[in-house]
């Protein structure tokens, strides 16, 4: 019969929220629920069962979920909650966030008595609606053990390393998407461009060894539909990138095509737009090449 509070209902959020108000009707638990803008609180509540809560009432509980935007939107609500939380709490950080802020914010809660895991997800809205994301949890092996079973939203949960680690891996898969994104756009634009359909071109490459969630799932649904439904900010993946970057210099890595991928997305997102859908940082392709991919 725990509380669990979760911050920020943004696309994500909204039915991460709901997966866990749906597992707390089957265990006597509740659900607190706290957006920047308030209605939005107001309105999961009258739809999924959750609690509208203030900033002092989300003090009661023992779990505290975040799914913000950037570290730095999480440090500010931090900010924002840090003198309402009590001792034993555990903050679950599902931002796809900063692998050095959770060093910091891990040790600005353990003043308070607050244990921070990072906890970055992945599988988009429609994993989430399906209570099937896949997490990546960085922490001490026994605070991650204690909290694996309190993730409703997830399919998957995989102990990835110490605090930081789910978001330098969740960084690292998001460059990957980038990559396979620029790749098979640059790729299906140039064959367009020869006459090819593309459509069949994908049926062969589907089948074939240069495959990637890009070619099987996001340019059929969303590209060739010109759809590119905005469920994943283009801004959102450029700050992935941009972190998947801090990660290899972190290190002194060697990695070239990331940090030519991060350039691109970067600029993408400045010429097509930050609000716009991730895909749609194929427009810039099709500019480049002078041509539609369809
Ligand atoms: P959205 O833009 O849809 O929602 C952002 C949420 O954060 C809103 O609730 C917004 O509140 C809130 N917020 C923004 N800034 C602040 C702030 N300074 N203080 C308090 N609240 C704030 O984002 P997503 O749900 O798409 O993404 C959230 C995180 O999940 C990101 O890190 C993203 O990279 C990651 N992610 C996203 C996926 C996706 O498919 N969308 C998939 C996997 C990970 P308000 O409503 O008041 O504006």
């Amino acid at each position: 019969m725990k509380t669990a509070a979760f911050l920020g209902l943004g696309a994500m959020g909204v039915p991460m929220a709901a997966a866990l108000a749906r597992r707390a009707a089957t265990n006597g638990g509740r659900v607190l629920v706290w957006n920047r803008h308030s209605q939005k609180a107001h309105a999961h509540a009258a739809e999924y069962g959750t609690q509208a809560a203030t900033l002092e009432e989300l003090g009661q509980a023992a779990l505290i979920f975040t799914c913000l935007p950037t570290s730095a939107d999480v440090d500010e609500v931090i900010g924002q909650l840090e003198t309402h939380l009590s001792p034993g709490t555990v903050w679950v950080d599902c931002t796809s966030g900063h692998p050095d802020a959770a060093h910091l914010q891990r040790a600005r809660l353990l003043e308070r008595g607050v244990r921070f895991l990072d906890a970055p997800v992945s599988g988009g809205v429609n994993g989430a609606v399906a209570a099937k994301l896949t997490v990546m949890l960085g922490g001490p092996a026994q605070e991650v053990e204690a909290v694996r079973g309190e993730l409703a939203f997830a399919g998957k949960a995989v102990h990835v390393g110490d605090t930081g680690a789910g978001f330098a891996v969740k960084a690292v898969n998001n460059a990957l998407l980038a990559v396979n994104l620029w790749a098979a756009g640059e790729g299906l634009a140039v064959l367009a461009g020869g006459g090819v359909n593309v459509g069949a071109a994908l049926e062969v490459i589907n089948a074939s060894s240069g495959r990637s969630n890009a070619t099987e799932n996001l340019i059929p649904s969303r590209v060739l539909t010109r759809q590119f439904p905005p469920t994943f900010g283009l801004g959102l993946l450029a700050k992935d990138t941009g972190i998947a970057l801090d990660v290899v210099h972190a290190v002194r890595g060697s990695a070239p095509v990331l940090a030519q991928v991060d350039a691109l997305t970067r600029a993408a997102a400045r010429m097509v737009g930050p609000d716009e859908d991730h895909t749609a940082l194929l427009k810039l392709v099709e500019q480049m090449n002078g041509q539609e991919i369809k």
